[in-house]
């Protein structure tokens, strides 16, 4: 089959469908691969976060890393599957660590996390009614508590020291480790499969081809030619690389290569415990564990493990540690004999070498765009990143901050 567009996305994860809906009045098709790659964008925690405007190589990062990696049940880890390729983007990684690295990158996710947030709300997908928490439990919680509310007024985010009676006046559930409380004024949480279906429908004529590959992609008389594995041909003004944790594979075929790694996080859901009111996301600074309320469910997720882009699967081991690190925060019931009633789960983060995302113009190669490599926060980011691509393709003004999210940045 030979079909045209104007403009092809490769990827239909949240950023993809995100882009589509933000390009309706255009002609666009998106084509995803389907499983076993899809997923990660409809599985996650649905944490839409503001607070989280600075990039993930930051100081500090490497020796939370250290830390983490002589612990057997560390939130950061390295599997056994990590291809060799990994090491020239851990070295990147470490030399990006910085405080330049941070000024550079805050200015540009907080406009994107803001807008992203404003446009979330009005795509009508259903949001909690209460802000995210971020709950602290260590020694040092009340300290930690007061330097990370600092932290966001400096920043300019809205938040909120609550103090430990108060919050268990609010949540109940929370259990006597809890010492400390920030609300984060501007955070909140969604079901992240709700908004993938609400946005892959903004667009009615949006043509979205599941199971399509992109397994080759030609220049051709200033158009682009992609050819899927099932034979499909496909003739776009513009592409969009929206893969994912694979992106790196789909840009080399266009010969660029785009520094990303896929960091397997982990997920269980489990119906509302009794007595939980769990109106509020949180996120549990010491146990680096995620919770949010699904409806009748909370959903818990753990876990930054660099690996191959090919691994999704689920350890058991670390199922039960991601229970029990919730379990330190909010009164559950004992962990069921039977694991698969958590509905355990994985999805793979693509990481970029210097955290924060690759959005804007492939410079050298007219009409091809990068959206990838958006880490903890392609959710939080999607519709922010649309608009950003979406201005870019209509030739639209882009703010020196957003500029700096470009892929300019990395050398091909
Ligand atoms: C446990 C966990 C919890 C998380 N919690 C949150 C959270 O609370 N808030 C938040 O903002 N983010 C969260 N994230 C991160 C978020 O899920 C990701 O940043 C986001 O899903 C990335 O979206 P994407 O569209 O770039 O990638 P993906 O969802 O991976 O989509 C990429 C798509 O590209 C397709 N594809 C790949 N190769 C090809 C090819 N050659 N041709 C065609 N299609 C192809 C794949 O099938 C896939 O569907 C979490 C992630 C995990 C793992």
């Amino acid at each position: 089959m030979s079909v045209r567009t104007n403009t092809l996305i490769i990827g239909g994860g949240i950023i993809g469908v995100s882009i589509a809906s933000s390009l309706a009045d255009r002609d666009v098709m998106i084509i995803d691969s389907g499983e076993p790659r899809f997923g990660t964008s409809i599985g996650n925690a649905g944490h839409v976060v503001v607070s989280h405007a600075q990039p993930f190589a930051a100081p500090g990062m490497i020796a939370m890393g250290v830390k983490s990696l002589l612990h057997a049940d560390g939130a950061f880890a390295f599997s056994a599957h990590l291809p060799l390729q990994a090491t020239s983007w851990i070295a990147s990684f470490m030399r990006n660590c910085t405080r330049r690295n941070v000024e550079k990158f805050t200015p540009g996710l907080l406009s994107l996390l803001r807008t992203s947030a404003e446009l979330i709300h009005s795509s009508g997908v259903t949001t909690t009614s209460t802000p995210t928490w971020e709950v602290f439990t260590s020694h040092k919680a009340a300290d930690q508590a007061r330097v990370e509310s600092e932290h966001f007024s400096h920043l300019g985010i809205r938040s909120l020291l609550i103090n430990r009676s108060e919050a268990l006046e609010q949540e109940p559930s929370l259990t006597p480790q809890v010492k400390a409380v920030v609300e984060l004024g501007e955070d909140f949480g969604l079901d992240p499969r709700e908004l993938w279906q609400r946005l892959r429908a903004t667009n009615p004529d949006l043509v979205f081809h599941s199971h399509e590959l992109a397994a080759a992609i030609a220049p051709s008389k200033g158009r682009y030619l992609v050819t899927t594995t099932s034979g499909m041909q496909i003739t776009a003004e513009n592409i969009v690389i929206a893969a994912g944790s694979w992106s790196g594979e789909v840009g080399a075929l266009l010969g660029i290569k785009v520094p990303i790694i896929a960091a397997k996080g982990y997920s269980v859901s489990v119906p509302m415990p009794k007595g939980t009111n769990s109106l509020h996301p949180m996120i549990f600074a010491d146990e680096k564990t995620a919770t949010g309320p699904l409806g009748d469910y909370l959903r818990m997720s753990a876990r930054f493990e660099l690996t191959h882009p090919n691994d999704r699967s689920i350890k058991e081991k670390r199922i039960r540690q991601l229970y029990e690190r919730a379990a330190t925060v909010l009164n559950l019931p004992l962990i069921p004999t039977n694991l698969a009633e958590l509905s355990p789960w994985t999805g793979l983060r693509p990481a970029s070498a210097d955290g924060a995302p690759y959005i804007g113009p492939v410079p050298d190669l007219p009409g091809v765009y990068l959206a990838t490599g958006h880490g903890l926060i392609g959710t939080a980011l999607s519709l922010g990143t649309a608009d950003l691509i979406s201005r870019y393709i209509r030739d639209q003004a882009v703010t020196p901050a957003e500029l700096a999210l470009s892929p300019r940045r990395f050398r091909h």
